[in-house]
């Protein structure tokens, strides 16, 4: 009887079930949108009790689907939205307040507090992180000041804390409290360099310890599914990271220098530095990115705001493209941008300028520029920002990049992806399953039961579908960054309401 492995990524909008065989193919996919709360400007939150229901959803779907048996699954992985975050009574296990979501604003003036505090270098030089509501600090805080007796169930220890994954190991196994490190490393009470709950930063947040999971590796044996939730059979849980660090090892970037890029509605780019963490002096985050057996492996994190969401706004904002994928023949059609740049700092500007006045601006308009320009020029603003952080990337790990590896909804787009790799002057590799966040979850579960012997053996099943060369001359390429540069410059100078 074949076995297989099964990985939950339970995302922002929405839960998924994976199933994958040993090749890293895909047997079965379900999946269940998540409904979204905002109860005020800025806020958002989710049921986690609905999140519970829509995993035992897709779980089912996903195996019949399949048309495979409980006990074919060897072992199931969680990978989840990161920082979002849950306390539920130890008792009952009822969670006393919604999910509050990683991207909620509800948590700025305690961010704010901190901030004032003089906090920022120490919690930076502890976790890695700038102080900010993402995070899960804050939002425990919240939660704890905003039920009744909060502070003292929790002094009572009769509270817990989880991010998504703990909730759902939690509930799969009937009551055990652990979480990953990758996922500890979120909650800004984390100490990456000592791999501790932080004494300091739970004193300076007023939050007992008692509340928080045991932190583990990201791949061994957390606990078992209770016979009740997964047709009479006890499967072990082995494997967890968050989304963004379960993508980086579904893309089996396991060398330092190995980076991997998301190009969603924003991008999301992890680079593997090794065993040690770097701290980052161009405003990336420094981040765990897994632990295996006792060996730690970080990351430095760095994304872009806007990418695929610039697609999005010419087609429902401008309206001159009527599906995304329009974009690639429209670029084609030009020989080059023909001096046109459009900077979408539709959201201020990131890595590495950090503006969050400015503004977006178009630039090198002609009487001749048409939609072709518009469209390759918003496919190049997402190659040069990702540049950016790349090149911020390298100067704080001093690291050579070893492999430059892609996944998101938008690298079907083959001009995107060529001119990604011409413009940062490296080989860009399309996996075939694009799956990596859930294939990440199932490698760490897989690994930990023997299901993969090695990380040897994950490499040899993983499958390339195509690597972009980069074929610019570079008289070429230092005109395109220079021009980018110029625009990026002339962007944030604008600032029409400043004297
Ligand atoms: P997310 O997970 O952030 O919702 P996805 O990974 O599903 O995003 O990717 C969707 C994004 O990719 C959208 O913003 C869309 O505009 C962009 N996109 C999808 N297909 C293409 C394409 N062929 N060319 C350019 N952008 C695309």
């Amino acid at each position: 009887m074949n076995s297989y492995i099964l990985a939950i990524d339970q995302g922002t909008t929405s839960t998924r079930a994976i199933i994958f065989d040993k090749n890293s193919q895909v047997v079965a996919v379900a999946s269940e949108e998540i409904k979204q709360y905002y109860p005020k400007p800025g806020w958002v939150e989710q049921d986690a009790n609905e999140i519970w229901i829509s995993v035992l959803t897709v779980l089912a779907r996903a195996l019949i689907d399949a048309n495979i048996k409980a006990n074919q699954i060897s072992a199931i992985g969680i990978t989840n939205q990161r920082e979002t975050s849950v306390i539920w009574e130890k008792e009952t296990g009822n969670p006393v307040y919604h999910a509050i979501v990683w991207q909620s604003r509800q948590t700025q003036d305690i961010c704010n507090t901190l901030k004032d505090r003089g906090l920022e270098s120490m919690i930076k030089e502890k976790t890695g992180l700038v102080i900010d509501p993402y995070f899960s600090a804050s939002k425990i805080r919240w939660i704890l000041d905003h039920i009744p007796n909060g502070q003292k169930m929790a002094e009572d220890n009769k509270l817990s804390f989880g991010t998504i994954d703990s909730w759902l190991l939690y509930k799969l196994t009937g009551g055990t409290h652990k979480t990953d490190v990758t996922n500890a490393s979120r909650t800004m009470l984390y100490n990456i360099n000592s791999l501790t709950w932080d004494q300091d930063i739970l004193q300076a947040l007023n939050i007992p310890k008692s509340i928080l999971p045991e932190v583990c590796s990201s791949s061994e044996i957390y606990g078992y599914t209770k016979p009740y939730h997964f047709y009479g059979e006890e499967i072990p849980i082995s494997g967890i990271a968050g989304d963004q660090q379960a993508a980086l090892f579904g893309q089996t970037c396991f060398e330092d220098g190995a980076v991997k890029n998301t190009y969603g509605t924003g991008c999301f780019m992890l680079m593997n530095t090794g065993n040690q963490p770097v701290q980052s002096k161009n405003g990336l985050l420094t981040t765990i990115a897994w632990k295996i057996h006792d060996k730690v492996t970080y990351a430095l994190e760095g994304s872009v705001f806007v990418a695929g969401s610039s697609v999005q706004w010419l087609r429902d904002g401008l309206e001159i493209i009527k599906q995304a994928k329009e974009t690639e023949p429209l670029s084609l059609e030009l020989e080059d941008n023909e001096g046109v740049y459009i900077v979408p700092a539709f959201v201020g500007l990131g890595t590495p300028y950090w503006d969050s006045e400015a503004k977006g601006a178009i630039f090198g308009l002609t009487r001749g520029t048409n939609k072709k320009h518009f469209a390759r020029s918003i496919l190049e603003s997402i190659c040069y920002q990702s540049m950016d952080v790349l090149n911020a990337m390298q100067k704080d790990a001093k690291l050579p990049i070893k492999s430059f590896k892609v996944d998101g909804g938008a690298i079907v787009n083959n001009f995107l992806m060529q001119f990604q790799s011409d413009i940062i002057n490296i080989d860009v590799n399309r996996p075939k399953i694009t799956e990596t966040t859930a294939l990440g979850a199932a490698y760490l579960a897989g690994l930990a039961v023997g299901y993969w012997k090695d990380l040897e053996e994950i490499k040899a099943s993983w499958h390339l579908d195509k690597t972009f060369v980069p074929h610019m001359s570079k008289a070429d390429r230092e005109k395109n960054i220079k021009g980018w540069q110029t625009a990026v410059k002339a962007t944030i100078a604008y600032k029409p309401n400043q004297s």
